[in-house]
């Protein structure tokens, strides 16, 4: 393992530009755990689990509640939690010193916004299915979105019974409906056009070029980012492919020669790379 890390760091500083996509695997890493039942779950949701039944994070997500106030306390708490009490991980110190001095880009199906929060430039990221640190209006009305950080601090500081008081729900300052968390999860989800566009011109950019894919934590079936990440690698000859993943990793047989499969512990392998960089 030791070698290949070497290797890949290797490739790393002789790239042009470094591509990261990432998903549940690095904020399980950070601590988000969408899928499971565990403490961290407990802990924040034991009300919801018993009044909604919702036994992850992901349902609590996609809950259909019946009222705003329902659905803004589960939001809110959330909000809190990984956005406003978010502390830099090892992990993400490590990715900025992987990416120093480089021109990086950064796509991810994640949405508590670790990577803009971790110093990370938000041009260079797109957030493909929204975030929950900003918020929109739940009927898409208009396009811009709104910084839902403190608006969520104040719900999730007077929440009772699983309901934030109706005064407290933010307004569309254009139609007055209510907000949403921009997230896929709201019907009228507003797609952030502008990081997209960013992603094309990046791609462009570099084109022809040394590009240098990481892949982190993201499940080997995935087609949104994994399989498109893949297909990239497959066009730009000179392009490396490195995945980070635990029992799951996943090359396609024709970029297998100019690929790397780091599989185990992404806070390890993350640790072991830093390391490898500093070494030499
Ligand atoms: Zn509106």
């Amino acid at each position: 393992m030791k070698e290949i890390m070497k290797e890949v760091i290797a490739k790393l500083k002789e790239a042009d530009a470094v591509l990261i996509g990432a998903s549940n695997g690095l904020s399980i890493s950070e601590g988000l755990h969408l899928f499971a039942e565990n403490q961290a779950f407990v802990e924040l949701f034991s009300d919801f689990r018993e009044k909604y039944g919702i036994h992850n994070i992901l349902q609590g997500m996609f809950f259909k509640y019946h009222t705003e106030e329902e659905s803004w306390a589960f939001w809110s708490r959330l909000i809190k939690r990984f956005v406003c009490e978010y502390r830099v991980t090892e992990n993400m110190e490590t990715l900025r010193k992987l990416t120093e001095g480089k021109p990086y880009f950064i796509v991810t199906s994640n949405g508590e916004g670790h990577f803009g929060a971790a110093g990370f430039d938000s041009r260079n990221i797109y957030e493909m299915e929204g975030n929950f640190v900003e918020m929109q209006c739940s009927k898409g009305c208009h396009n811009k979105l709104y910084p839902a950080d403190e608006a969520a601090e104040k719900m999730a500081a007077v929440q009772k019974d699983c309901k934030v008081p109706s005064e407290l729900i933010p307004h569309c300052p254009v139609c007055g409906a209510s907000m949403q968390v921009h997230s896929v999860v709201c019907p009228h989800f507003l797609v952030d056009y502008e990081a997209a566009e960013n992603f094309q011109a990046f791609l462009k950019r570099f084109h022809g070029k040394r590009l240098f894919i990481l892949e982190l934590g993201i499940g080997w079936r995935n087609q949104m980012i994994k399989a498109p990440l893949m297909e990239l690698c497959r066009q730009e000859k000179k392009a490396v492919y490195v995945t980070i993943n635990k029992g799951e990793i996943y090359i396609w047989n024709d970029i297998k020669e100019k690929s790397y499969g780091l599989d185990g512990d992404m806070t390890e392998i993350l640790a072991g790379l830093r390391q490898c960089m500093e070494q030499g």
